[in-house]
């Protein structure tokens, strides 16, 4: 509970610990909004981030030139797990634009995974055998600092309504394909009409299994989950898995948990994704936790990324030598199905590649 990390109230300071009721009082509302309310709402500018974090802007090695082709973006409901007055906490560390991301590391490019070539449709990204992914929306709900994504010129690789039925067909001529992975961006942003209309479109192909759904919304704005997005998942004849985004037990919170559990009510196959990420995650005890928190409510863990090499996020790097010494200790920890497999992405290659000693 965040509320219980607020020093306890000062009476000499009657002002500040109003102001405290007043913020909690908004946090309370905030949480009975729909999620496109919700939304609408994230902090969008360090000023207000660090302000509802009791974080004073000179302590941190903040930087508001980061921001101008990547913002600040973070719902409340991931802010609020955050450890207020912690400039180091893990949360914080994934979307606070900082110095570092200006510097420039040997290696690291704006398209490190090799997704531009690959793009052989707008939209579409078939690399592996049997799976297509498509690029839904450029949108995310929150802005991770480490994402590969960061640097895309999305408005030209996105799969806008119109070329959906582009899309769609494509998938109709290549009887190969069993899987479509809904991913972005983040597609649970798309509107449940939306939704609707392409589960569809894909329920018609007959040669398509599953769809799978990657999407980090189920921890950063758990409100996505509505009654009314299950029962449009429901309708599909399709199995559906969804891939969360989540790297740090911290960011499962109550509200989160209720979203799991409403997913798991419905049959829907639940795995995780994390990134290794220096100052995040980069250490067993932190995985071993979030593997266990994550099974506690249904979630097996799925990968364990690699940094992709992109523009802006070296300083989250993990070296490959210290993955491994740390996946040797999670090894040694957790039963083989919690622990997630370590990969990186190779461009060109034909399947993730599993990071081994
Ligand atoms: C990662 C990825 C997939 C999914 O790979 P899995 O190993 O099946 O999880 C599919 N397509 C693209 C383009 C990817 O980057
Ligand atoms: S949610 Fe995923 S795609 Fe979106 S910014 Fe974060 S890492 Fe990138």
């Amino acid at each position: 509970m965040p509320e219980q990390r607020l020093p306890a109230p000062d009476k000499s300071d009657q002002g500040q610990s109003d102001q405290r009721l007043i913020d909690q009082q908004a946090e309370t509302i905030h949480f009975t909004k729909n999620w496109q309310q919700q939304l609408a709402d994230a902090f969008n500018t360090i000023e207000d981030l660090c302000r509802y974090l009791q974080l004073s802007l000179e302590d941190l090695p903040v930087s508001v030139a980061a921001t101008r082709n990547f913002p600040l973006r973070v719902p409340l409901s991931f802010a609020a797990c955050m450890e207020k007055g912690n400039p180091h906490d893990s949360l914080l560390r994934q979307v606070l634009p900082v110095n570092d991301e200006l510097l420039a590391y040997p290696g690291f490019n704006n398209d490190p995974v090799g997704d531009l070539p690959a793009a052989a449709q707008t939209g579409v990204l078939h690399k592996y055998y049997g799976r297509a992914l498509f690029i839904n929306t450029g949108s995310c709900a929150i802005n991770c600092r480490y994402c590969f994504r960061r640097n895309f010129p999305y408005s030209d690789l996105q799969l806008s309504k119109q070329k959906e039925d582009a899309a769609i067909q494509y998938i109709q001529e290549n009887p190969d394909i069993t899987e479509v992975i809904l991913s972005g961006g983040d597609p649970l942003l798309l509107n449940d009409a939306r939704l609707t209309r392409l589960l569809q479109k894909l329920d018609s192909i007959d040669h398509l299994k599953r769809i799978r759904i990657h999407s980090r919304l189920p921890i950063v704005l758990p409100a996505r989950i509505t009654d009314e997005l299950m029962a449009a998942l429901a309708q599909s004849t399709k199995q559906i898995v969804i891939v969360v985004h989540c790297n740090h037990a911290n960011e499962i919170n109550e509200r989160v948990i209720a979203a799991f559990a409403a997913l798991n009510n419905h049959r829907i196959t639940l795995l995780n994704q994390s990134v290794l990420l220096k100052g995040v995650n980069d250490d067993a005890e932190v995985l071993c936790q979030l593997s266990e928190r994550l099974f506690t409510h249904g979630i097996l863990p799925y990968y364990l990324h690699l940094l992709d090499k992109a523009t802006g996020t070296g300083h989250f790097e993990v070296p490959e030598a210290q993955a491994l010494l740390i996946m040797k200790q999670v090894q040694a920890t957790l039963p083989g199905y919690l622990v997630p497999k370590l990969v990186k992405e190779q461009a060109g290659a034909a399947s993730k590649t599993y990071v081994s000693s």
